[in-house]
């Protein structure tokens, strides 16, 4: 596997692969992988001759109050997982290479980015479009791989790459989770044992709305009755638009102390 720390390096690599006619799934994280990342990658190697997985912990998807500092960086054993898979590079980015002139979000998605997330951090959404955007645009890839455990996210990099022009094929894959149903996030190391036995409500709570059992203020109760400290938001959309109607999809985003997870469910 190769260990890529800089765009020349990446670019004679990227190089090699045209040559030979050989096409390139692209997979971008930000480490601490899980079980949830190794599945894009699986993918990844079915739909390219190749896979390149980048880790690069993006400031500007966070606000000052949020994680950046503290988010989980265990790159050691990343580049052992992805060596285990079979991956052909991995691609960790500097800085420099992504922020040429300063850590500053230049995208903006109209419409998808706006509520849910895009409500309770602001800054979040533009972060994203932006990064992925420059990633993208180094990389090169024939496809490149996003998880639904992030479903507006993964929706606002649709709109993105058509907005931007980007010739690449966005695919989504499903949510991978524990053996309790909660779903897996790098940010799961955050919780306490006793804190983890109230993460694992939320997806069966989520199920309880998809299968018209509660609704969304009925769930909102039930969550903080389970033990969540606050829910920034539970409730069905419209899964492309995020609109009210016609409503398929229900998502939420959760406290407990002071980590925040989110999840999300089709509607049967
Ligand atoms: P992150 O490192 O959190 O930025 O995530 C990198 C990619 O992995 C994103 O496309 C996420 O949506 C995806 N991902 C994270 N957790 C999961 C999960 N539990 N199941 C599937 N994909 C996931």
């Amino acid at each position: 596997m190769h260990v890529i720390k800089n765009i020349d390096n990446l670019r004679l690599w990227r190089d090699g692969l045209k040559e030979k006619g050989e096409t390139l799934s692209f997979v971008p994280t930000m480490g601490a992988l899980h079980d949830g990342h190794l599945s894009l990658v699986k993918e990844g190697l079915k739909q390219c001759d190749n896979v390149i997985v980048s880790i690069f912990v993006n400031p500007t998807q966070f606000a000052p109050h949020e994680d950046f500092d503290s988010y989980p960086r265990t790159i050691e054993d990343d580049i052992k997982k992805l060596q285990n898979i079979g991956v052909q590079a991995v691609w960790l980015p500097n800085i420099d290479d992504i922020y040429p002139n300063g850590a500053q979000s230049d995208i903006h998605i109209d419409g998808v980015s706006e509520p849910l997330e895009g409500e309770f951090r602001p800054h979040f959404f533009d972060g994203v479009a932006t990064v992925v955007a420059r990633l993208l645009r180094l990389v090169n890839p024939t496809v490149a791989l996003f998880g639904e455990k992030d479903f507006q996210q993964l929706q606002v990099i649709k709109k993105m790459v058509h907005q931007e022009n980007i010739d690449v094929e966005i695919i989504g894959a499903p949510i991978m989770r524990d053996e309790n149903g909660l779903a897996l996030s790098s940010r799961n190391i955050y919780l306490s044992a006793e804190e983890y036995k109230t993460a694992i409500q939320l997806n069966k709570i989520l199920g309880e709305v998809a299968n018209d059992q509660l609704d969304e203020s009925s769930a909102t109760q039930k969550l903080l009755n389970v033990g969540f400290d606050k829910v920034d938001y539970c409730t069905v959309r419209n899964s492309e638009t995020f609109e009210l109607e016609p409503p398929n999809r229900v998502l939420a985003a959760v406290w407990l102390g002071e980590t925040r997870l989110i999840d999300n469910m089709a509607i049967r």
